[in-house]
């Protein structure tokens, strides 16, 4: 009960389309790096329907550790900006984290 190509009657089918799953014979298929396919338009649909798939993520060419970098070096960019705030304007040395952490540092490196 082997099916046959849907070209060619009398060839037996070897694979499926990746795509419409029609089954084709080796003469038939198109091998890619994505699959096996029946036709180049059923590729060029597999590759447009990856490529849709990708797009629907929250963050296009980002990727979750772009975004995590970028939270980092923003609280970072902030941390500097409250450490420079604080020579100015003293108050702020209470959220003065960059501060606190150089304090501790040079605690250490004093031996105390
Ligand atoms: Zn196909
Ligand atoms: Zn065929």
């Amino acid at each position: 009960m082997s099916r046959t190509c849907v070209n060619h009657r009398e060839a037996a089918a070897s694979v499926m389309c990746h795509r419409c799953h029609k089954p084709i014979c080796t003469e038939c298929t198109i091998v890619t790096a994505t699959g096996s396919f029946c036709s180049a338009e059923c590729n060029l649909q597999h590759a447009m329907f990856k490529q849709s798939q990708a797009r629907g993520s929250i963050a296009p060419g980002l990727g979750v550790f772009g975004w995590v970098f970028a939270v980092i070096l923003l609280l970072i960019a902030f941390m500097v900006v409250i450490h420079f705030a604080a020579k100015i304007f003293p108050p702020l040395e209470g959220i003065d984290v960059l501060g606190g952490f150089i304090g501790g540092i040079r605690k250490i490196l004093a031996g105390n």
